[in-house]
């Protein structure tokens, strides 16, 4: 399209991975985090937006984008299991936690796999969106990028042999500008200094560059992703890691005459995607190690093809994991009574004809649900209930309204989760301070992991400045919709 349509304000939206309300909140209140405190009081700021489920990285930047959860986006985390390919998929974390025999398979899983075959072709993104509308977008360092202008990708030298493409090269349907470590860069002759992620310094340059040469369109959505792996290790108060990235925005609103310009020719927003929970220290107490529980069982390996023999694929999310069934003749009950022997799995949960059924290794009793039915929440969905509304923290009032506890948003998020591929599975959610494990998975006792549909890494805060028009409702899966109403006018 030739003719671009400019809205009145640019959006730049910032998602730093990880980034959390307590720590983002002490940084600004000691002097810290001078940027992102100047973006606080010049614009709204909430602390508890609900994040997708799983809390992984892929499955939340999808809702983001898409404006939907995983029932409709369909991808279902960062490991899964495709049944109809009879294939483990698993997309690495930027790269880093990934072993070298998978590394070959996770660059094509996360590079073209994800955008090209995965991400439902019956979803839009808010890319594809805008451009229907003539706006442009901008796609800083995210994997999920999925657009309509053709990029060419380019793996360099070395790594080329990593890819199923001849040279190294191919064309993907992305942004129209669009930024991706060494694959794709703005500024040809820079020298990007990891793969891709693990770069705030990078991505922040790259950003700067599209200000400088006056290029920035209508919505530009920039991922720093160095907070996350920082904090696997140190635990969830990591305040140098937030003063870091805050440099960068700094340098970023120091490019106009004015940061009070900044935002009057910009709408800037920053939020985070996932928190994370502390883990216990002791492997015995807090790793939940499903091969064990379910040992009876022949659970397929990782390394080799699924085999007519195997029963079971499991595929973690670190504190969330999708238990496969292949076994025709093994029920799913079978597998949820060995799992609720086990008291740090508060969630096993499972399709049934149209709705989920949830029982609890910390709850006696079950809870049955589906779409639709006289009890409604603040989200304004509806649903019937059936069973024990204690298994997942609701609290039911006397006017049918559902109030969530410890999981936000947790009915539509996990019948999300639960819905995002045919087949048979559960769903099992570890408890504060657990992690799960199968085979050769990482894992972070007396660091801090995510996954779950708990609270904890559920919420993510966002900060709002240059308008005054907030969300509908908090949550992550509603930003699509307030991003494309900010764009329209
Ligand atoms: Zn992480």
């Amino acid at each position: 399209m030739d003719q671009h349509v400019k809205p009145r304000k640019p959006v730049i939206l910032l998602n730093i991975d990880s980034l959390m309300p307590e720590p983002l909140e002490i940084a600004v209140q000691t002097g810290r985090a001078p940027a992102l405190k100047f973006l606080m009081e010049n614009g709204s700021y909430i602390s508890n937006m609900v994040s997708s489920f799983p809390t992984m990285s892929v499955t939340i930047d999808s809702s983001l984008l898409t404006g939907t959860y995983a029932d409709k986006h369909q991808i279902p985390g960062l490991n899964w299991f495709d049944d109809s390919k009879n294939e483990i998929i698993n997309y690495g974390t930027g790269f880093r936690e990934t072993n070298k025999s998978g590394l070959r398979k996770t660059v094509h899983n996360m590079l073209y796999r994800l955008n090209n075959e995965h991400l439902s072709s019956h979803v839009r993104t808010i890319y594809e969106e805008l451009a229907d509308r003539g706006i442009q977008s901008a796609s800083i360092n995210s994997f999920v990028y999925r657009g309509n202008t053709p990029q060419k990708l380019q793996v360099p030298g070395l790594l080329r042999g990593l890819t199923r493409f001849k040279d190294g090269q191919w064309t993907a349907e992305a942004t129209s500008v669009f930024s991706l470590g060494v694959f794709s860069k703005l500024r040809k002759r820079s020298v990007a200094t990891q793969i891709a992620a693990g770069n705030y310094k990078y991505t922040a340059r790259e950003l700067r560059h599209l200000i400088r040469r006056n290029r920035l369109p209508g919505f530009t959505f920039c991922i720093f992703q160095d907070l996350d792996f920082r904090i696997h290790f140190k635990g969830p108060m990591d305040i140098k890691g937030i003063a870091k990235i805050d440099r960068q925005i700094q340098k970023t609103l120091n490019l106009y005459p004015s940061w009070e310009e900044a935002l009057r020719r910009n709408i800037w927003m920053v939020m985070g995607d996932n928190g994370h929970a502390p883990m216990g220290s002791r492997y015995r107490d807090f790793m939940i190690d499903l091969r064990k529980i379910l040992k009876k069982y022949r659970v397929a390996r990782i390394q080799r093809p699924i085999r007519k023999k195997d029963q079971i694929v499991l595929s973690v999310n670190q504190r969330m994991a999708y238990i496969y069934l292949l076994d025709e003749a093994l029920p799913l009950s079978a597998l949820t009574e060995k799992l609720k022997k086990d008291s740090r799995i508060d969630i096993i949960a499972s399709k049934t004809e149209h709705g989920v059924h949830i029982e609890s290794g910390t709850r006696t009793g079950s809870l049955h649900y589906s779409p639709g039915g006289k009890y409604s929440d603040m989200y304004e969905q509806t649903w019937h209930l059936n069973g024990k509304p204690n298994l997942l923290d609701l609290t039911l009032a006397s006017d049918n309204k559902i109030s969530y506890g410890d999981y936000p948003d947790g009915l539509a998020r996990i019948y999300g989760a639960l819905y995002s591929q045919p087949g048979r599975f559960i769903v099992v959610n570890a408890k504060p301070g657990c992690e799960f494990k199968a085979q050769s998975t990482p894992f972070h006792l007396g660091g801090a992991a995510h996954g779950s549909l708990h609270k904890q890494e559920s919420l993510v805060p966002v900060v709002i400045a240059g308008t005054a028009i907030k969300p509908k409702h908090p949550r992550l899966v509603d930003m699509k919709s307030f991003l494309l109403g900010l764009l329209d006018h």
